[in-house]
C-alpha cells in the first residue's frame, strides 16, 4: 500500500506518516527543553508519566520521579496501564531518535534544578538513592530535592571546625539540627556529596 502509485493513495499515506513523526518531533523537543519557556503541557506530561513507571523503578518514590530524560527510571510505554497514546508516541520517537541527556543543551542554572535523586549522569549505583535513614532524611527533613540542594549540604561540611562526630558542635550542624531536627547532620552532609560527586564532570 505504501508503494503503491500516488493515484492509488500510496504516497499519501507515506505523506501522513511522516508528517506525524515531524511533529511529534516538534512535540519532544519542547518536552525536552528545560529553560523557562518550558510549556505547561510539558508539566503535566512529566507528572503523568512519573504516575505510570516501570514495574522495575516501581521502587524510586513517586514523589522524586520528575523527568525519565533527566533520571533513571521509565514511564511504561507499551501493554496495560501505559501512557496515552500521544505520550507513547513520543516516548517512541524518542527511543528511535536515541535522546540521551547528553544531548540536550542544560544551562548550569538548569543542571542545578535538575533532581538529584536517580540522575541520569550518575555514576553510582542506582542503590545510592534509594530509601534509607539517611536517604529519608535528606527528603524529609533537609528536602534536598535538587542538584543546587546538595551543593548547598556538602559547602555546610566544609568549614573548618566541621568534624564527622555526629555530635559535631560546628555552626552549619548546630543550624541543621535545629532547624530540620536532623539527628546526624554530617551523615546527611556526606551523603549529598556522595551523590554530587557521583555526576558526571560536565553535568554540574
Ligand atoms: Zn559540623
Ligand atoms: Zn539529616
Amino acid at each position: 500500500m505504501v508503494y503503491a502509485p500516488r493515484d492509488d493513495g500510496g504516497r499519501d499515506l507515506l505523506d501522513i506518516v511522516a508528517r506525524n513523526e515531524a511533529i511529534t518531533v516538534t512535540w519532544l523537543k519542547s518536552y525536552l527543553s528545560f529553560g523557562e519557556d518550558r510549556p505547561l503541557w510539558a508539566l503535566v506530561a512529566d507528572e503523568v508519566m512519573a504516575k505510570k513507571a516501570l514495574a522495575d523503578d516501581l521502587s524510586v518514590d513517586e514523589a522524586i520521579r520528575r523527568n525519565m530524560y533527566l533520571q533513571s527510571w521509565r514511564a511504561k510505554a507499551v501493554g496495560e496501564g501505559s501512557l496515552g497514546n500521544d505520550l507513547k508516541r513520543m516516548v517512541k520517537i524518542a527511543d528511535k531518535l536515541g535522546v540521551r541527556q547528553e544531548a540536550l543543551a542544560v544551562s548550569r542554572d538548569a543542571q542545578r534544578q535538575a533532581i538529584i535523586w536517580y540522575h541520569k549522569q550518575s555514576t553510582a549505583n542506582r542503590q545510592l538513592f534509594n530509601a534509607n535513614r539517611v536517604n529519608d532524611c535528606l527528603k524529609r527533613k533537609h528536602k534536598m530535592m535538587l542538584v543546587g540542594d546538595a551543593e548547598i549540604l556538602t559547602r555546610k561540611a566544609q568549614t573548618n571546625r566541621h568534624t564527622s562526630r555526629r555530635d559535631c558542635k560546628c555552626i552549619a550542624c548546630s543550624d541543621t539540627r535545629t532547624a530540620s531536627g536532623c539527628a546526624h547532620p554530617n551523615q546527611c552532609f556526606a551523603k549529598a556529596r556522595t551523590m554530587l560527586m557521583s555526576l558526571l564532570p560536565k553535568c554540574c
